[in-house]
């Protein structure tokens, strides 16, 4: 259930309201947007009679939620959800944000040229796997965390965010000082347990949407991470698998507008998995800009062709320049910056 306080409502009233909910047996979520407070009601709220709700001092008005996913569903946030970084750097809002790098760290030199490449070209965060899960188990694995200690030293030289992949519960921990935002990958889109530790965890999370996930399954996913209190989560498109083979995967661009429409959260769209060509990426990517995308997330490395993963989607960074001047162009002309 939603409960929409009035704008002029008092402190005192929302937390009345809140005691009356938990009274019921309802786990409360707030938030305070810019005009007004939310209280979200999750748990047995099919049996209650809103109408005790409705008449108490500074409610607006109060709605069952059919949706399965009571906390990623708009209605939670209308206005939208804004992640904000330590830097202040904002995903979610005006500004459409890029981020890019290898799709796995492998070496100083390798990691500390692209970050002054994608800070030099616009971008704002730096991407790149220490924990690589490859589909083979004799595939390039990752450097792990002195990958990650690298990237971050990297980062930090040049004033970018890092984004990276946890693949289970016990890197969270020696990952925490080291990211600025946990990337789950589409493999592990519902790894629940990974998900809910997560939901613990006061650092946003980029979720990925499953290589055969729907987009309920991809809210519902987010939901694992919001009810543990983490509203900081961020969804990502990053191509499905379909019966076409002449791209990797077939990167769904209608589902930016219809996460838009059903949620509150940001979305990104990856075009580098969702195509697995370098000559698609940016085509793929200006669509997805178009499309009303809060970022891309890109791979990109000094020598592409000899990336020890995912090589064949891995930009130039000459090309990497050219996209992010054209996505300028598509920004602005969507009402945005970049
Ligand atoms: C990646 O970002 O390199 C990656 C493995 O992505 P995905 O989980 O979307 O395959
Ligand atoms: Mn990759």
């Amino acid at each position: 259930m939603i409960v929409a306080m009035q704008e002029k409502a008092t402190e005192e009233q929302i937390d009345a309201v809140i005691d009356v909910m938990v009274e019921s047996g309802v786990n409360v979520h707030r938030t305070t947007g810019a005009t007004q407070s939310i209280l979200a009601g999750v748990g047995p709220t099919a049996s209650l009679d809103l109408s005790k709700f409705e008449v108490l001092p500074g409610v607006l008005y109060v709605h069952r939620i059919s949706s399965p996913y009571k906390l990623a569903g708009r209605g939670f946030r209308p206005e939208g959800t804004v992640v904000e970084f330590s830097n202040g750097v904002k995903l979610g809002g005006e500004r459409v944000l890029a981020m890019a790098g290898p799709c796995s760290i492998e070496n100083r030199a390798q990691i500390f040229e692209t970050a002054q490449r994608v800070k030099a070209a616009g971008g704002t965060f730096l991407r790149g796997g220490a924990f690589k899960p490859r589909s083979s188990p004799y595939a390039f694995q990752g450097m792990g965390i002195p990958g990650l200690e690298l990237m971050r030293e990297a980062a930090d030289a040049h004033g970018l965010l890092v984004v990276s992949e946890v693949m289970e519960i016990a890197q969270i921990e020696p990952m925490l000082a080291l990211v600025d935002c946990f990337q789950v990958g589409a493999r592990n889109m519902q790894n629940f347990n990974l998900l809910r530790e997560l939901g613990q965890v006061r650092k946003p999370v980029l979720l990925k949407r499953g290589i055969a996930a729907t987009i309920e399954e991809l809210l519902l996913s987010s939901e694992y991470i919001l009810s543990g209190g983490n509203y900081d989560v961020i969804l990502c498109e990053r191509g499905i698998r379909t019966y076409e083979t002449a791209t990797r995967n077939t990167m769904d661009i209608s589902a930016i507008p219809v996460v838009k429409k059903l949620s509150h959260l940001p979305i990104v769209a990856d075009p580098s998995h969702g195509t697995g060509r370098r000559d698609m990426v940016a085509p793929m990517a200006r669509a997805a800009v178009a499309a009303g995308a809060d970022a891309i997330i890109v791979e990109v490395h000094p020598n592409a062709d000899k990336a020890a993963s995912d090589a064949a989607q891995t930009l130039y960074l000459d090309q990497f320049d050219k996209l992010m001047a054209q996505l300028r162009l598509i920004a602005t002309a969507v009402g945005r910056t970049i």
